[in-house]
């Protein structure tokens, strides 16, 4: 018998982590499809030769080009290990046990997790029929016990976002002692001008805090940053509870190196949208149910056949993430690898396993 472990641990799922296979298409984790560029590189190496020093304690070079590049104070911004990092900081700093949050479902899966590690009850509230945030309902299930509703803005794994109006109704009603955490991970491969941009809100609303990453359109998942934009005393209660130089040298070096050449950033997205939009329509053509998407996914509502699809994707070597009896979802790749999914697709459609 080895020492006695939490016993509400067990209760907490294991993380569903994606497969990977040496020489299969992966698809399945959100990823961008291209390697940071040669000068991105170049800085990591830099800052690994200084690997023997801690990092800064705040980021302080990043948080400062940050916040003249976003327009907000310094003291608004905390950077973070991946916003990941930042989703569990802000559980830490604003729920203490019996607390509850709100969010949608489904959503992206680490919100009740961390909630439940805090002791934290997580009301979940389900998408619409079109797999969209249901507003009124989130706000329906505030209780004086919720302390955060998370907000994913494109949903993952739906893609699907909520537009400003709705969004700015929903926060006038909401009571402004709850934190709204605006998760805008794929905020940058939005091209609906309906959709908010989510630090405008937190300029002006003390109550939401934002959070972005570098992982996905800046091509930095491996290194792990992000950052959240909130009121500065929302940024002091997570700095409080950070883990100590979470985010390292290098990941702070390859963040402010990306800044250095915001225009390969746009091309890289413009394309990732270009191709979401070519696969979106392709799938529908084939008469695939596909949800429309504003991130760099899309996603296939396929219900009781979800598995079976995404096995036969796996036969055919392209891995999408499966969500059992509800749907798979597609990070949009390289536009070779986007067609051969729309392959493995069609072929599934046309020969679906006995
Ligand atoms: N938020 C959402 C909605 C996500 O999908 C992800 C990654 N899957 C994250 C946050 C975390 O990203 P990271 O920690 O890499 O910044």
């Amino acid at each position: 018998m080895g020492p006695a472990i939490r016993g509400d641990l067990a209760a907490v799922p294991d993380y569903n982590i994606p497969a990977t296979a040496p020489d299969a298409i992966l698809l399945n984790s959100n990823e961008g499809p291209l390697p940071p560029p040669p000068h991105v590189v170049e800085a990591i190496a830099r800052a690994a030769a200084e690997a023997h020093r801690y990092p800064q304690w705040f980021s302080d070079t990043l948080t400062d080009r940050l916040a003249r590049a976003l327009g907000v104070p310094e003291a608004g911004i905390a950077v973070g290990c991946g916003s990941v990092g930042l989703c569990r900081d802000l559980v830490q700093a604003f729920c203490a046990p019996g607390d509850e949050i709100v969010c949608a479902w489904r959503s992206f899966d680490a919100y009740p997790v961390f909630a439940r590690v805090a002791g934290v009850r997580t009301r979940t509230v389900p998408l619409d029929a079109a797999h969209r945030h249901d507003l009124e309902a989130m706000l329906d299930a505030v209780t004086p016990a919720t302390r955060i509703v998370f907000v994913c803005n494109p949903n993952n794994p739906t893609g699907t976002a909520v537009g400003a109006r709705e969004l700015g109704a929903f926060l006038d009603r909401l009571p402004e002692r709850v934190l709204v955490v605006l998760d805008e991970a794929y905020r940058e491969f939005v091209d609906d001008p309906a959709v908010p941009d989510g630090i405008e809100l937190a300029r002006h609303r003390p109550n939401v805090a934002v959070l972005r990453t570098f992982s996905k359109a800046y091509a930095l998942a491996g290194v792990r940053i992000g950052y959240c934009v909130a009121a500065p005393s929302v940024v002091s209660a997570v700095h409080k509870v950070a883990v100590p130089f979470a985010v390292s040298r290098i990941a702070q070096a390859a963040a402010l190196a990306v800044l250095d050449r915001p225009e390969e950033l746009r091309d890289g997205t413009a394309q990732v949208v270009r191709e979401r939009a070519r696969l979106t329509e392709r799938l529908l053509r084939d008469g695939h149910p596909v949800t429309p998407s504003q991130a760099n996914f899309v996603w296939l509502p396929l219900g009781r056949h979800a598995a079976e699809f995404a096995g036969f994707c796996a036969e055919q070597r392209v891995l999408v993430r499966l969500f059992p009896g509800e749907g798979v979802r597609v990070t949009i790749g390289l536009r070779e690898e986007n067609d051969a999914f729309h392959a493995a697709a069609a072929r599934y459609r046309l020969h679906p396993p006995a």
